[in-house]
């Protein structure tokens, strides 16, 4: 592969990171006058360390990986955005992706005027290597891939992956964003070995967190420095810093929740594959499933009007007549089939 200080736009790699109150002091001191902070109001008068040390350290510990390989951000859509405006010169770079996929992907190369070119996956949601390699060409910088993929649910083909991530020369970014609910282990076991792998995860699914915005990117210590240049220098706010790291000492509930709601999922299935306006169910690795039914438009909407809100991606590419359902509490999931049922044509 290239280096990494070739793939990075010329202006990042000069760029002169905004040096903030907190970076040139290090050691122990008692008198802060150097922030123009209020002094009183302890502890939210003072900046957050920017580089949310501390709540790194216990994440390293979970996720076994070193603190350094960790950049948070304010949600996952934050490092997402930041690949992005890091590694693609507007009007001149392209980034390639599976499609479908999540959306944010496109929206941040639109923003940045990148160009985004799609690689449709299998009829099956699965991801054929070689096509995205075809699509790549010498302005390729990043390839997203999304394992388990939202909306699809499945995960990606490990060789498949490591095909791409063995034959690009440029950057591979793997949202990992529902891989807490996946039969599979997370990439981040290999970060080591694949030095343009970046892997995303987030707080906002598994650990039902997603008021508090906290996403995490894994990297090498290299890319990860080219994050902390650009990034905001406050990104993450010192209330959401203390209560994820707080949050962090109940692992256990957060499996037990993955459980409670892989059961869950699973009789769902079962329910919804009884109904008749159900075509088919596509296999989930993740707290959702994409349902093809006879006419997603009018079940959506009938579904909408009993309150009961799913997603409906008839309008995505493969996802004709595909609804996208969250798992709930089983309360959730029961209304939800009751309410089906009463489409039911007789
Ligand atoms: C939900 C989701 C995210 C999470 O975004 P946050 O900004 O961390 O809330 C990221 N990627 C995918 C594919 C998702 O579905």
């Amino acid at each position: 592969m290239k280096q990494i200080k070739d793939l990075v736009r010329q202006n990042i790699y000069n760029l002169k990171p905004y040096s903030c109150a907190r970076d040139e002091f290090k050691g122990e001191a008692s008198v802060f006058l150097d922030a123009n902070e209020n002094p009183l109001n302890n502890p939210y008068n003072r900046y957050p360390d920017p580089l949310q040390i501390e709540l790194k350290k216990k994440i390293a510990q979970i996720k076994n990986v070193r603190p350094s390989q960790i950049m948070l951000g304010n949600g996952s859509d934050e490092p997402i955005d930041l690949i992005v405006r890091i590694f693609c010169e507007p009007k001149q770079d392209n980034i390639v992706a599976i499609a479908p996929t999540y959306g944010m992907y496109e929206v941040c190369a639109n923003v940045n005027d990148v160009e985004y070119r799609k690689v449709l996956l299998n009829e099956d949601f699965s991801l054929n290597a070689n096509l995205v390699l075809e699509a790549i060409d010498d302005c390729t910088k990043v390839v997203f891939l999304c394992s388990p993929n939202n909306p699809t649910g499945n995960l990606l083909n490990r060789n498949e992956m490591l095909k791409i991530i063995n034959g690009f020369q440029g950057i591979v970014v793997i949202d990992e964003a529902y891989i807490d609910f996946a039969s599979e282990p997370s990439w981040l076991n290999d970060l080591d070995n694949y030095p343009n792998l970046i892997v995303l995860q987030t707080f906002s699914k598994a650990w039902g967190l997603a008021a508090v915005r906290c996403g995490m990117a894994f990297a090498s210590e290299e890319i990860l420095s080219y994050f902390n240049k650009v990034k905001y220098p406050y990104n993450v706010n010192l209330l959401t810093q203390n209560f994820v790291e707080k949050e962090l000492s109940y692992e256990e509930r957060k499996k037990e929740w993955v459980k409670m709601l892989l059961d869950e999922r699973d009789n769902l299935i079962q329910e919804l594959k009884k109904l008749s306006i159900v075509k088919s169910v596509f296999p989930s690795d993740a707290n959702f499933v994409l349902v093809k039914v006879t006419d997603a438009k009018f079940i959506y909407t009938a579904l909408m009007n009993k309150g009961v809100i799913v997603r409906n991606r008839h309008s995505v590419q493969l996802c004709g007549n595909c609804l996208r359902i969250t798992v709930g509490t089983q309360d959730e999931n029961a209304v939800l089939i009751a309410e089906l049922k009463k489409n039911e044509v007789l």
